[in-house]
């Protein structure tokens, strides 16, 4: 009979390994990563750590999240070597334009107490304030500079895309965008991958609302005798997509990551695919989102 707290996928003090995706710069990302959107402070620091401990080996965050100090005081505790983590965060909207972003990757490196960051991304395109492609030569520069091991973009659509292609020297590494079963952005990750963009999925869990208690996600799980998320995450993988969920809670954490020994079939793939309307976005539309 399994403990209280023991976690589907995992005995006893057994740690996963996320595989990596090789980015199209040959650098190396953790497919499943940590995300600290809507953590506090006090909590990120606990829970990265956390996470950390738990085996996780990305840590995905944002200047807009208010927690990079936090963030980079818990790697710096956690006695993981720096090379060991890929640490990514993103240049906010208030900070478009060439000399904007630089000054913001400064504020995020300093923050996060880094020499370097793994991934640095342009948080939103905001395509009605026109600003992205000279935020976008200021990423390559960063790139150029060695201050960013790899490059990309986050709540691109194609046709931002294909813009920025057309200017850029260097094709984005990635483009972090919402997906989950309900959404699953089929289009843009056939774009992306033709392109040599990886696609990362935000909110993987539909952010833990209707979709793990739908009755698929239900019987799926049951029948691999793992938990909802656990499946969800597991359809990301083998979609082939990098994928950053979140928890604040220490057996969530650890359960999301024990998803690397067991495979879905053809037929649960399908199944979970098909459980919403393929356009149940939960977050803004980035074609019109603009706060700043
Ligand atoms: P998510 O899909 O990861 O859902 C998180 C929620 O799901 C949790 O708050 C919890 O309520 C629930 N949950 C987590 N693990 C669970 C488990 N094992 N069992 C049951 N419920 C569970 O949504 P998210 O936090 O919106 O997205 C994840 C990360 O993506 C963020 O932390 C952030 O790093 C990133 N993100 C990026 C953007 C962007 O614009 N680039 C936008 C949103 C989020």
């Amino acid at each position: 009979m399994s403990q209280p707290n023991a976690v589907h996928g995992l005995r006893g003090d057994q740690i996963p390994v996320a595989p990596t995706i090789t980015l199209n710069n040959a650098v190396e990302m953790p497919q499943l990563g940590f995300g600290v959107f809507r953590i506090s402070p006090e909590q990120a620091s606990t829970c990265v750590r956390t996470a950390l401990q738990a085996g996780y080996r990305l840590v995905d965050t944002a200047a807009s999240y208010g927690n990079e100090a936090a963030v980079g005081e818990a790697l710096a505790s956690s006695g993981v070597r720096r090379e060991d983590v890929f640490v990514t965060t993103k240049v906010w909207n208030a900070d478009h334009g060439y000399d904007n972003t630089l000054r913001a990757f400064e504020t995020s490196r300093s923050l996060l107490g880094l020499d370097y960051l793994d991934l640095y991304l342009i948080h939103w395109p905001m395509p009605a304030r026109d600003m992205y492609l000279d935020t976008w030569r200021a990423l390559e520069r960063l790139y150029a500079d060695g201050l960013a091991r790899a490059i990309g973009v986050s709540n691109f659509a194609q046709r931002h895309l294909n813009r920025l292609l057309a200017a850029a020297n260097v094709v984005p590494a990635v483009n972090q965008v919402e997906m989950h079963p309900g959404f699953p952005q089929e289009a843009l990750r056939d774009f992306n991958r033709e392109h040599g963009i990886i696609t990362q999925a935000w909110s993987p869990l539909g952010q833990g609302k209707g979709l793990l208690a739908h009755p698929v996600v239900l019987e799926v799980a049951e029948r691999n005798g793992r938990t909802p998320a656990q499946v969800v995450l597991r359809w990301h993988i083998q979609a082939g997509v990098a994928a950053i969920p979140k928890s604040v809670a220490p057996q969530r954490i650890r359960e999301n990551l024990a998803i690397f020994d067991f495979a879905l079939t053809a037929a649960d793939m399908a199944a979970l695919s098909a459980v919403g309307s393929g356009q149940d976005r939960l977050g803004p539309d980035p074609e019109i989102f603009s706060v700043t």
